[in-house]
């Protein structure tokens, strides 16, 4: 198994550095617990490196004009395409998702690629009538600076990605830290750029503790914009250290969303789609499902089909076709899942089906469903990040709505309904950055991604994604 995965590097100002001395750690396999690599960590001199190579890259890709940045990014986006099957591979042997959600995924980062490759031709000015003749008021957009980008083991490919492609074309350099679990899937993207003809130094990426690397890059003055995705307690602590320089931060955190499934659908028809929302990825998705609210009248409806639907679901190694769910991707998941699991049931939640680890090899949870699960369960508050399906039942429109923007958290909010009047109402009162109505399909590259409360702010995609990089400059000119 490991020969079928990458030697891994840090990549700074065009250099592959491995091993050579440095600290390292243990890249496993989900699905076995076997060790497929091993991390090199940044030394310090590394991450000095890494500053002075962003810094010099700023300033010669800062320059470039925006259509040939947009031929750079389109060509790594090529290169992903060719290369899907490759890294997906790599994907599944480090995250565990699927061989089909993998691939999916890839060709997803390779269109956010081509997306930002078109948006950054397209970061307009504008020219503002002025008072007297002869005068100009111009408003122009200019990249922000180098950044630094934190991303999360859960999509290894596309949130590294969204970050990497509006970075570089707004004009930014980029120093990235992808996880540490998940580490190949981020290099071979950076292969695919520095084969596309992206200057040396224009992107960099490390690897190390990621509460050391992200301090430090942070506090340098070099770095103007952090990007980070993951836990809101983490990027609570980002956002401080970027406030200390007042630096732009784009946080894309934690979620716990609701999917709520009014009286005038029809349950059966909802539940294969609901089914496969939730157990994308095991559940580790900041936008998962997580709090069902179903109306009292098609609650056990809509139960008994989620459940038939989740107990028959393959649960296994990911580079296997026949399977629908892959291991959790980490050992940490499964500690999280006994500990939601079991104070769930302690508080009286019901199992519908699963509960349980599957095996000792592996981090295999079995797809559950719970019921009657009390408001005051740690499964209600804290995003349970696995494949877990929490069902309780409602009332009325008011009802629902008060206890769907219970939480602080506000990413992805979701409804059923066959009225448009219920849909508009409902998408209006959700407290979330995201709301699907009679769909699960919220993420696009074309599309915002973002979250309001503590989920975060700024958005990575559409317009805004690039937005996101750049800074506004006013020329006053007689
Ligand atoms: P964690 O909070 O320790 O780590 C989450 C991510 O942040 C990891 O990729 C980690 O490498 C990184 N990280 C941690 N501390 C950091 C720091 N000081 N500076 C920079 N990066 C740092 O938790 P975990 O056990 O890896 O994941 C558990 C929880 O994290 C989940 O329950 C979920 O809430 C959240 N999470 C969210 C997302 C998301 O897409 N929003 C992704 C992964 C994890």
């Amino acid at each position: 198994m490991a020969a079928q995965y990458e030697k891994l590097h840090l990549f700074i100002d065009g250099e592959w550095l491995g091993l050579d001395g440095r600290k390292s750690q243990p890249v496993l396999n989900p699905a076995t617990g076997e060790e497929i690599g091993r991390l090199p960590h940044a030394k310090t001199a590394d991450l000095d490196r890494a500053l002075a190579a962003a810094a010099r890259g700023f300033t010669q890709w800062k320059r470039v004009s925006a259509n040939d940045r947009s031929k750079v990014l389109r060509r790594a986006a090529e290169l992903i395409r060719e290369r899907h099957e490759r890294i997906a591979t790599v994907m599944t042997l480090e995250e565990g998702k699927t061989i089909g959600e993998s691939k999916l995924e890839v060709l997803s980062s390779a269109e956010v690629f081509e997306w930002m490759a078109e948006e950054g031709r397209r970061s307009y000015g504008r020219l503002i009538p002025a008072r007297g003749e002869g005068h100009r008021q111009l408003v122009v957009k200019e990249p922000v600076g180098p950044v630094a980008a934190f991303s999360p083991w859960n999509f290894p490919a596309v949130t590294p990605a969204r970050k990497i492609a509006a970075a570089l074309a707004a004009g930014c350099s980029c120093i990235i830290k992808p996880a540490e679990e998940t580490p190949a899937t981020a290099l071979l993207i950076a292969k695919a750029l520095e084969e596309a003809g992206l200057p040396k130094g224009v992107l960099n990426v490390v690897f190390g503790v990621p509460s050391e690397v992200s301090s430090y890059l942070i506090a340098s003055p070099v770095i103007r914009k952090i990007s980070f995705t993951g836990s809101t307690a983490v990027g609570k602590l980002l956002a401080k250290l970027a406030a200390d320089g007042v630096k732009r931060a784009t946080m894309e955190l934690g979620g716990h969303a609701p999917v709520v499934i009014f009286e005038d659908v029809d349950p059966e028809k909802v539940a294969p789609l609901a089914v496969a929302a939730k157990f994308r990825n095991a559940g580790q998705v900041c936008i998962s499902p997580t709090r069902f609210f179903v109306h009292e009248a098609v609650h056990d409806r809509f139960v008994a089909k989620f459940t038939e639907l989740s107990a028959a679901m393959p649960v296994g190694d990911g580079l296997d076709p026949k399977h629908k769910m892959g291991p959790l991707a980490n050992a940490r998941r499964i500690d999280a899942m006994e500990t939601l699991i079991g104070d769930a049931k302690a508080r009286g939640a019901k199992v519908k089906t699963g509960g349980s680890r599957i095996g000792n090899a592996g981090n295999f949870w079995q797809p559950t469903v719970l019921t009657e699960v009390p408001e005051e369960a740690t499964m209600m508050t804290v995003e349970p990040f696995g494949p877990v399906a929490a069902m309780v039942r409602f009332k009325s429109f008011d009802e629902v709505v008060e206890r769907a923007n219970r939480l602080p958290y506000g990413l992805a909010g979701y409804a059923f309904t066959g009225s448009t009047k219920t849909a508009t109402a409902i998408s209006e009162q959700l407290e979330t950055g995201l709301v699907g109505v009679n769909t699960f399909a919220v993420t696009v590259p074309e599309t915002p991604f973002g979250g309001v409360k503590e989920s975060g702010y700024g958005s990575e995609g559409g317009s805004e994604g690039l937005e996101a990089y750049l800074q506004t400059k006013f020329v006053s000119q007689m």
